[in-house]
Order: structure tokens, then C-alpha cells, then sequence
């Protein structure tokens, strides 16, 4: 496993929400983080049909472009009655010509489940792949899961994207009623990370 010994670190994403919490865990290690923003970087086009292989084109292609060690993930959701779906295509099924409308994607969601009368529970993982390239090629990976279940209808008001129906296992609350800083222990998100600083970090 190659360890982060450079003194600075490209964060491939042009999402600040992701900005801040990436720069946040970071915080007690000596390594100066640069955003995509800052640098000025095009986002690449994720051509792949898996979390790894989008997170990889990210992380590889601002490497190579700054010149800088880059870090990129890449999330979503995946349910299990659905083949997977909707997967690498999470952000798209909530895409709208105004904008993406995450009310809309998860009553596909539940649309669809209900379609082939999907059996209970309906289970789900939210996956979260972390790729930490070098400008040389190399790369380490590391991937993230938390397991729970789609619900119906729609509960809590905190989070974003699916959070107000899925409920992870273990717990009798959707992750849109689960306190910010609950989630971010438990998340998918907080399980990649954990393993991204234990690989390359300590
Ligand atoms: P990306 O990793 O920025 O491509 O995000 C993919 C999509 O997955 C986002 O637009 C969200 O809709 C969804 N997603 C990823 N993580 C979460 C989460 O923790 N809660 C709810 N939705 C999520």
C-alpha cells in the first residue's frame, strides 16, 4: 500500500458539500489540499458502468492533468431487487431540464419496486468507492457499503439525495431522519474513508 508523503493533495470534485467534509477529515494530517475549483480542472466524462471505474477515471485524470496526487470518489445507490439499479446512474434518475429533483428519482424508484411487486424487505446499499491516484499511475482504492432498505413513503428532511427513503439495518429511522453527524459515522462515505486514512494516511 503506497502512503501520502507528498505535501499537497488535489481533491477531484467540483462539489464544495464533498470539499468541506473531505477537507474536514483531513484536517489533522500535514497535507495541503487544492481544490478542482482552484485548479481550474474540466470534469472528465464518467464513461464506466461501475463506482471503481468512474471513481478511477476521476482520480487518474487530475493526477495526470495537475500534476498533484488526486483523490476522487464516486457514490450511489444500489437495489438489490432491481438488479443493482440505479447504481453509477444514482445522480441521473434524478436529472430534470430544471435541474436534478431527487423527489422525482425516488419515486422511480419506488415505481419500480412496485412494478414487478418486489418482495419485502426491499433491500439496498449505498456504495462508496475513494481512488487515490499518483501522476506515475498508480493508484489505491477503497471501497464503502452500508446496508439497509427502501421504504415507503418518504421519511425525514435531513441529508440529501435518497436519504428520506432508505433505512439503514439496524436502525427504525431513514438516514433523511438521522442526525448529520450519526450518519456521517455510519455512512458508507465515513466506512471508504476510515480505510483510506488507515491505508495512506497513518
Ligand atoms: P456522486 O458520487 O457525486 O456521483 O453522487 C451520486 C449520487 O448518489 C448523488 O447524487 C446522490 O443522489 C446519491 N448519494 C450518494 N451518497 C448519498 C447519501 O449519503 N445519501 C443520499 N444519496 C446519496
Amino acid at each position: 500500500m503506497r502512503k501520502l508523503t507528498e505535501p499537497q493533495l488535489l481533491i477531484a470534485t467540483h462539489n464544495n458539500g464533498k470539499l468541506e467534509e473531505i477537507s474536514a477529515l483531513l484536517k489533522r494530517f500535514p497535507v495541503k489540499i487544492i481544490s478542482a475549483g482552484e485548479f481550474g480542472l474540466p470534469e472528465p466524462v464518467e464513461t464506466e458502468s461501475s463506482f471503481i471505474g468512474n471513481a478511477r477515471i476521476k482520480a487518474h485524470f487530475a493526477a495526470k492533468t495537475s500534476g498533484f496526487p488526486a483523490l476522487a470518489d464516486d457514490s450511489g445507490i444500489s437495489i438489490d431487487a432491481l438488479n443493482g439499479a440505479p447504481g453509477v446512474y444514482t445522480a441521473d434518475w434524478a436529472e430534470t431540464p430544471s435541474g436534478r429533483d431527487f423527489t422525482l428519482a425516488m419515486t422511480r424508484t419506488w415505481n419500480e419496486l412496485e412494478a414487478i411487486n418486489a418482495p419485502y424487505p426491499r433491500n439496498a446499499q449505498f456504495r462508496c468507492t475513494q481512488v487515490l491516484a499518483w501522476p506515475d499511475g498508480h493508484d489505491e482504492v477503497f471501497e464503502g457499503i452500508i446496508t439497509g432498505q427502501i421504504i415507503w413513503p418518504m421519511r425525514g428532511i435531513q441529508g440529501h439525495g435518497y436519504d428520506p427513503i432508505f433505512q439503514p439495518d439496524g436502525f427504525n429511522i431513514t438516514f433523511g431522519e438521522m442526525d448529520r453527524w450519526k450518519k456521517n459515522e455510519i455512512s458508507h462515505r465515513a466506512d471508504a474513508f476510515r480505510k483510506l486514512i488507515k491505508g495512506c494516511f497513518t
